[in-house]
C-alpha cells in the first residue's frame, strides 16, 4: 500500500513527540507500506512567527510574509528525517517546491494548481520514506507560497491524490471527527465515519479537525481519509463518500465558529447590478463572503447584510468605504461580537422540520437569531458570540447527539 500520513503541529510539538512520530512512522514502513509523510510546524511556530511579523510591520509584503512562515515546516521535516534517520531507517526531507507542489499567485492562501510528483517517486522507488513539508509550494515566478491556515493538510491530501495513495492518515491529538468539539460539551460523541459532504460543512463551519479545501481536494479524486489521534492507536473517522449510515442520521454534528464578523450596508439603491458590485469590490480584496441576506425593499432601498471571517475584516471594512460612496448607499455598520452555530447531517433533505427543531432550541435558551442560511445539509444561524456554548450545548442535548456515537458503532 502506498500510505500518506499527515501530522499536525501538535503532534511534532517537541523533541519527545518528533521522536514518537518518527517511530509510527517507522511502523507503517515495516508493515510493508511506501510512505510519504507530511508535517505541519512545531506547535505553535506559525503563531508566533505571526506575532514577530506584527512587532516589525502592520503591513508586510505578501511574498516576505510566505517566505517567512513558510520557514516552521522546514524545521519539523529536517528534524523528523534526523529522527527517523536515527532509527537506522532511509529517509529524505522535501519542501513543498522539491515535492513538486505548484500553486497560483495568490499569496497566504494559494491554492495548488498542479503536483509533479516525479520526484517524490523517484525516492519512494529507491525504498525511501519521504516527509514533505505542508503548507507551501511555489508559484509560477519560482516564489514560495503558503497555502493558509492549516494548509498542510491540503498539502497531504493533494499529495494522497497526485500518487494514487490508498489512504490518506490524518494524525491529530484528538481521536477523530466528533458530533461537536468535545472541549465545549464533553458528551460530545467521536463519528466512526462521514461523509465528504458532513465533513465540509463541519470544517468550513469551524470545527476545526480538518482543513476545508482538503475535504473538497478529497471529495473531488475520492481520496479515501482516516482522521486519527497520534497519541494512540485507536480508530478515528473514516471521512468517504456517503453511505446508508450517513443518511439515516438526521444530524450529525454541531458547529460553531467565532472566526466570524457581520456587515451590514444600508439604504443601498434597489437596483440591478448593485450587488454584483458590492461583492465584486469585496471578491477582489479577497474577502471570503459567507452569508448573505438581503432585506425586503421599502422606499426604492434595502439593506443587505454579509458576515465574512473576523480575519479579512480589515480588508471588508476598507472595501465597504469605497462601495458606500460608488453606489450612493446610507452607510454600514459591522459586528465582530458574533458567532455562527450550525447543524449538519447528510439526512437532513429527507426529514422535515429539522430547522425548526433548532430554532426551537435556541428560543428556548433565549439564543436571538441574527441570520440563517440553509443547504441541504446545514442549517447555520448567526447570534451573539458570548452565546455559542450555551446554544451548540442545547442543540446537541436537542439533537440527542449524545447517543450518536453507541448507535453508530455496530
Ligand atoms: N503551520 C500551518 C498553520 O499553523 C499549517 C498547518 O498547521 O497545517 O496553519
Ligand atoms: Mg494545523
Amino acid at each position: 500500500m502506498l500510505v500518506v500520513q499527515k501530522y499536525g503541529g501538535s503532534s511534532v510539538a517537541d523533541p519527545e513527540r518528533i521522536h514518537r512520530v518518527a517511530r509510527r512512522v517507522i511502523e507503517c514502513k515495516e508493515a510493508g507500506n511506501d510512505v510519504v509523510v507530511v508535517v505541519s510546524a512545531m506547535g505553535d511556530t506559525t503563531d508566533d512567527l505571526i506575532d514577530l511579523v506584527k512587532k516589525i510591520t502592520d503591513k508586510p509584503s505578501d511574498r516576505e510574509y510566505d517566505m517567512l512562515l513558510s520557514t516552521g515546516e522546514q524545521v519539523s521535516i529536517a528534524l523528523l528525517a534526523m529522527a527517523i534517520h536515527s532509527y537506522g531507517h532511509q529517509v529524505i526531507s522535501l519542501t513543498g517546491p522539491q515535492a513538486g507542489i505548484k500553486t497560483n499567485e495568490v499569496y497566504n492562501k494559494a491554492k495548488i494548481t498542479n503536483i509533479r510528483p516525479q520526484r517524490l517517486q523517484a525516492e519512494l522507488a529507491k525504498g525511501q520514506i519521504v516527509v514533505v513539508a505542508g503548507f507551501q509550494g511555489i508559484n509560477e515566478n519560482d516564489d514560495i507560497t503558503t497555502l493558509g491556515r492549516g494548509g498542510s493538510d491540503t498539502t497531504a491530501v493533494a499529495l494522497a491524490a497526485a500518487l494514487k495513495a490508498d489512504v490518506c492518515e490524518i494524525f491529530t491529538d484528538v481521536d477523530g471527527v466528533y458530533t461537536t468539539d468535545p472541549r465545549m460539551v464533553p458528551q460530545a460523541q467521536k463519528l466512526d465515519s462521514i461523509s465528504y459532504d458532513e465533513m465540509l460543512e463541519l470544517a468550513s463551519l469551524g470545527a476545526l479537525v480538518l482543513q476545508p479545501r482538503a475535504v473538497e481536494f478529497a471529495k473531488h479524486y475520492n481520496v479515501l481519509l482516516h482522521v486519527r489521534s497520534s497519541f494512540n492507536h485507536n480508530e478515528g473517522t473514516i471521512v468517504k463518500g456517503v453511505d446508508q449510515v450517513e443518511k439515516e442520521r438526521v444530524v450529525s454534528g454541531i458547529a460553531h465558529d467565532l472566526n466570524v464578523a457581520k456587515i451590514a450596508l444600508f439604504d443601498v439603491p434597489d437596483q440591478p447590478g448593485i450587488a454584483s458590485k458590492v461583492f465584486k469590490v469585496l471578491a477582489d480584496a479577497n474577502v471570503n463572503v459567507d452569508m448573505i441576506v438581503q432585506s425586503t425593499m421599502r422606499n426604492d432601498s434595502n439593506d443587505i447584510s454579509f458576515t465574512c471571517p473576523h480575519d479579512d475584516l480589515k480588508k471588508a471594512i476598507e472595501a465597504m468605504e469605497e462601495i458606500t460612496k460608488t453606489i450612493g448607499a446610507k452607510g454600514f455598520s459591522y459586528d465582530e461580537e458574533v458567532a455562527k452555530v450550525s447543524i449538519v447531517g447528510a439526512g437532513m433533505v429527507s426529514n422535515p422540520g429539522v430547522a425548526a427543531k433548532m430554532f426551537e432550541a435556541l428560543a428556548d435558551e433565549d439564543v436571538n437569531i441574527e441570520m440563517i442560511a440553509t443547504s441541504e445539509i446545514k442549517v447555520s444561524c448567526i447570534i451573539k458570540a458570548s452565546q455559542v456554548k450555551l446554544a451548540v450545548l442545547a442543540l446537541h442535548n436537542k439533537f440527542e447527539l449524545e447517543k450518536l456515537g453507541s448507535s453508530v458503532k455496530s
